[in-house]
This record gives structure tokens, sequence and C-alpha cells, in this order.
């Protein structure tokens, strides 16, 4: 890895790493197979400073940068890509989206308790039906004297159910479609706000995705985040800054299946010889370790863009097109290699196939995120 990457940001890889054999290994195959939210090892997170890692000191955080957030995204991913899918929906989705648009008073009430872990956030916008950007969502917040009332149902909402607070997206000016939507702050003890289910998916198991009901919540007026309207310019700029966190934990996960590739590929004789001295065995391991490399160099300048408050659009939704093909094709190329076994439950590609699968679909609503890069080869 030639990234130049200083001492520090060597450490807290370092120190990732050693956290995720220590606090994940143990758990993550269990944890796969129940589905249950690994509430310990997100406490740990908390006690290892990850949780409000790049967020700065005054609001709890550790100003560490995001680049360093997503080196630890990283290396958590190559342990179990559930753990990563928690820890970016808390701290890439929910709690940047106060950091950037909450008023001073928001920050200072929310995000010291999102750092030390006393809360976990969540990021409520996908609605059955509803396609982000066109406008056809229904949670509806009518204002009513210094209150808005939200009702409507949310559906996929990773850390569902479990979260202490929710970034919700309503609208408020039904009208006006996309552009009446708002963002609000809602705890998750609300009245009538409920959850109707939680959904099974078939991976990033231990991420918790539910339902939610929301049957005439009161939020207070002061819970709105950033302007009336605002809301799909937070949620552009939200779910690109969670791209890159999404492009490492794709990075994560390909480079630990390669790995086990190339450990299957030395041990497995066919012909009196390993199949790793095969061209055919050669050359997809040659693309898939080219491939991540290229990817996790592009994550790494995204998240530096961030991290210096530089224009990150197009390059974080470079990483999400980008990883989003490399790392699936890796994956189908692993379970290639690792054969029957690789397709084998038995073998942890399965589970990392299945991951990889869902950090893809996330944020992956139809025009993005393409469009973003076509708006700005053509403006
Ligand atoms: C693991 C996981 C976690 C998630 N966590 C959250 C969360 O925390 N909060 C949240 O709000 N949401 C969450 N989601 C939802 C997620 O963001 C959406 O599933 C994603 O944005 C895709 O939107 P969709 O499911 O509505 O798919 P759709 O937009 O319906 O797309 C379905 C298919 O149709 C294609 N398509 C759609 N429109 C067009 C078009 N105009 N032209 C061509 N093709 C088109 C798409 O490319 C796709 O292949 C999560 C999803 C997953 C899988």
């Amino acid at each position: 890895m030639s990234y130049a990457l200083t001492e520090e940001q060597q450490l807290i890889q370092q120190s990732a790493r050693e956290f995720t054999r220590e606090y994940i290994e143990p758990i993550a195959t269990e944890m796969d197979r129940t589905g249950i939210h690994p509430s310990a090892v997100v406490q740990q997170m908390a006690e290892h400073d990850f949780l409000g890692l790049y967020l700065p000191e005054e609001f709890g955080g550790t100003e560490a940068g995001y680049l360093s957030y997503v080196l630890i995204i990283e290396e958590i991913s190559r342990m179990s890509g559930a753990v990563a899918s928690i820890l970016i929906n808390h701290a890439s989705l929910a709690a940047y989206t106060m950091y950037r648009f909450g008023s001073a008073v928001q920050k200072q009430e929310c995000l010291p308790a999102l750092c030390s872990g006393e809360k976990l956030a969540a990021f409520a916008l996908t609605e059955p039906g509803a396609a982000p950007g066109v406008g056809s969502h229904k949670v509806i917040a009518t204002k009513e004297g210094d209150h808005y009332v939200l009702n409507g149902h949310k559906c996929y909402v990773a850390n569902g159910g479990v979260a202490d607070i929710y970034v919700v997206f309503a609208l408020t000016n039904p009208e006006a479609g996309a552009k009446g939507m708002s963002a609000f702050i809602v705890d998750a003890k609300a009245a009538g706000l409920s959850i109707q289910r939680t959904i099974g998916k078939m991976g990033l198991r231990g991420c918790q995705s539910a339902e939610l009901i929301f049957e005439n919540v009161m939020v207070p007026q002061s819970n709105l985040l950033g302007a009336a309207g605002a809301g799909m310019k937070i949620v552009k700029e939200a779910q690109l800054v969670a791209s890159v966190a999404e492009g490492a934990q794709v990075v994560g996960i390909a480079q630990a299946a390669m790995e086990d590739a190339v450990k299957y590929g030395k041990q497995r004789v066919q012909f009196g010889r390993p199949i790793a001295a095969f061209p055919a065995i050669q050359t997809m391991l040659a693309e898939m370790a080219t491939h991540i490399h290229i990817a996790r160099l592009a994550v790494y300048d995204a998240a530096s863009l961030i991290e210096k408050g530089e224009d990150f659009m197009k390059e974080a939704a470079m990483v999400k097109l980008f990883t989003g093909r490399i790392g699936q094709s890796a994956l189908i190329d692993v379970i290639q290699i690792e054969g029957g076994y690789g397709y084998s439950q038995e073998m942890i590609a399965s589970r990392f196939y299945r991951d990889i699968k869902g950090a893809v679909i996330t944020e992956s609503s139809a025009a993005f995120p393409e469009k973003v890069i076509a708006d700005d080869l053509l403006a």
C-alpha cells in the first residue's frame, strides 16, 4: 500500500486491526447466523473512540480525520461487514448530518452522546415505493404550533429498533415534491413512533434493519435539521459521505475474501499441483488484487478531500460506482477459485459475498452515483 499514511493513521489502522481480532472475530460467524445486534461490540467501539473518530473534540469526538475513520471501517469490514454498517449508519449518515446541518444547540445536545456511545443513531430515508430524489415520499410532517406532526412509514432503516435517535426525512411541503422534504431529529422514545418489524436480510446480518411507523409523532420545531425544504440537499451530501465509508467497507471485505482465496489456492491440489499454480487462477487473483488496490486509493483520496473540507462529491460518487463493480466481481471470482467449497456455508466466502452485495446496494438509488459524475462532467 503506497498511499502516504501518517504515523498516526498507521497506528489507528493497527489498533483497529487488533480491535477486530479481540472483539469481532470471536462473534462474527455466530452474529451472521443469528442476526442479533452486537451491543457489546458497539460499546467497545465507543470505548475505543471509533464512534466519533472524525468529529471535532468540542462535540466529544477525537478529531482524527475522515481518512483515519475509513481506515477503521476497512479493518472492521475485513472481519465483519455488519459491524462496519452499524458504524457507518451511526457516524457517516446520522451523526454527519447533525454535525453538518445541525444548529449549535442541536450539535451540543446530540453529538457528545453519539461520540461516547451513550446513544446510537440511524438514518431513516427509504420508504416503501419511494425513490430518493423523485418526490414520491409519503411520510409527512405537518406544522402545528411549535411542533411538527409526523405520519407515515419508513423501511430498511439500519440500526432501526436499536437506535436511540433517528434522523428522519419527511415532507413539510408535499406539493413541492422532493423540494418539500425536510430533515428532523427524532427521539426513538417519541410517542407514536414504533417498530413494525425487523427485516431479515441475506447479508450484513447483525446490523439490524427495521420498518418504522410514525403515528402522530410530535417533533419540536427546534428538532428541524437545517432549513425547511433542505432535505434532498442533506440526503445527497450525507449519502456521498457515507459512500466513501461504504467504499472502504467493500475494499475491506474484498481484501479479506481475496486473502482467503490465496490461502485456499495454495492448499487445494488438483492434477498434482496447487490450483494457485494454474494461470486461470492467477489471472483472477491478479485482476482482483489490482482492482482492490485502485479502489483503496480512490477511497483514501475521497476521504482526504472530505477531511480537508474540499469538494468531494464527484470523487465520492466514483468510489461508490467503482467499488460496487469491482467488489462484486471479486467475490464471484473468490467463490469460483474456492469451487464447491467456496459455495458452501462452511467457507467464509459465502458471508463475504452476501455482505458485499448489501454494501453495494445501500445508497444506490436509481440515477446515483452515475448522475452525480455525469452532472459534474456536463456542467
Ligand atoms: C443493507 C441495506 C441497508 C440499508 N440501510 C438503509 C438505511 O439505514 N436508511 C434508509 O433510508 N435506507 C436504507 N437502505 C435502503 C437503500 O438505501 C435503498 O435500498 C437503495 O437506495 C436502493 O433503493 P430502492 O431499494 O428503492 O431500489 P429502487 O430505486 O427501487 O431500484 C431497484 C432497481 O431498479 C433500478 N432502477 C430504479 N429506477 C430506475 C430508473 N429510473 N432507470 C433504470 N433503473 C432503475 C435500480 O437500479 C435497481 O436495480 C438500505 C438498503 C440495504 C440493502
